[in-house]
């Protein structure tokens, strides 16, 4: 990664708007497009050289014709822009586009002084504070894997991983009313899943946990589990885990492979989903979501660096340091 100094935009174009980005935060997914592991990646094009930069909180510069907001507004970025055209895009499911663009993945992103981006992906967010309204993005993340899932209040719910995806997970779904058991191995993580709403925060080597999680449901097994941590072994550890009849809801990015028995799937009749990104509600329910809990996420963002340093903060990150959870460079 390189500082330049770039062009930029002019003054906007027709149905764009002009931002000046004032916090990013840097994702798991960045670290795939950053070290080449573009086979993680949705849509495989596209992809170099590029201004990174997928959670973006910015000030609105130049409205252009977008009348639901005034230079000056602090917005978020729902960074996806489907083809519009494709089978997902019009059964209304277009964050699964094979063809969409992400700004700040196949389009240049936050991580810069100015950013010109269709009006239809900036969300204004009124008087959060940029921190927060970064976390939007991936906040809006967790709202559509639990859309995906179906998630009844009351139920119990278990999420694998307690990093920034992981716990917005956690979040929404003990706001939304279900029992939540979160597994991670970082002590730190969990002690903010607790925080954030789980009932339960635990690590186990998998049997272990098979049996904890089989006690907490009385003998069910849990009939959810969203699986956002990424590790491959953990989706044959959902599927042998989950209740009969459940929900499996796979958010985690991931290359790698990993053995599944297929009989578990006749045998339990379960589901299993994938989750990718989010659609315009999630992120309008995402807004909502982070400024109803602002001061307990605020804990989530343990450390910041200036946009000068933003390959310093990107070696940084994928050190995947213990005590960092979200690693937020601030712009301008
Ligand atoms: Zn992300
Ligand atoms: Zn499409």
């Amino acid at each position: 990664m390189v500082i330049e100094d770039v062009s930029g935009p002019g003054p906007a174009r027709a149905g764009n708007v002009i931002v000046r980005p004032e916090a990013v935060g840097i994702c798991g997914s960045d670290f795939h497009l950053f070290s080449g592991d573009v086979a993680a990646l949705s849509g495989a094009r596209d992809f170099y050289p590029r201004i990174q930069g997928h959670e973006v909180s910015a000030i609105v510069e130049d409205p252009g014709e977008a009348n639901a907001l005034k230079e000056g507004d602090r917005v978020a970025i729902w960074p996806l822009l489907p083809c519009g055209s494709c089978y997902p895009c019009r059964a209304g499911r277009p964050n699964v586009c094979p063809r969409f663009r992400l700004v700040g993945v196949h389009l240049d992103g936050g991580l810069q002084q100015r950013l010109e981006v269709p009006a239809s992906t900036v969300f204004g967010v009124g008087d959060l504070d940029p921190d927060c309204a970064a976390f939007v993005e991936p906040a809006s993340v967790a709202v559509h894997a639990l859309t995906r899932a179906d998630l009844k209040p009351g139920e119990q719910a278990v999420v694998f991983g307690a990093g920034p995806i992981g716990l917005a997970t956690t979040l929404a779904a003990s706001q939304a009313g279900a029992r939540v058991t979160t597994v991670d191995p970082i002590p730190a993580r969990r002690d903010l899943a607790k925080r954030l709403g789980a009932e339960h925060a635990t690590w186990a080597p998998p049997e272990d946990l098979r049996t904890e999680l089989e006690d907490w449901t009385n003998g069910d097994g849990p009939p959810l589990v969203v699986e956002t941590s990424g590790e491959t072994k953990t989706l044959p550890q959902a599927v042998d885990l989950v209740s009969p009849a459940g929900r499996v809801v796979v958010v985690g990015m991931s290359s790698g492979t990993a053995p599944l028995r297929p009989g578990a799937f006749p045998e339990k009749e379960i589901d299993v989903l994938g989750s990718s990104c989010a659609v315009a509600e999630d992120f309008r329910t995402a807004i909502t979501l982070v400024k109803a809990n602002r001061a307990s996420l605020a804990t989530l963002f343990s450390h910041h660096f200036p946009l000068t340093r933003a390959g310093e903060a990107f070696e940084f990150a994928m050190k995947r340091p213990p005590d960092a959870i979200k690693i937020v460079v601030t712009v301008n």
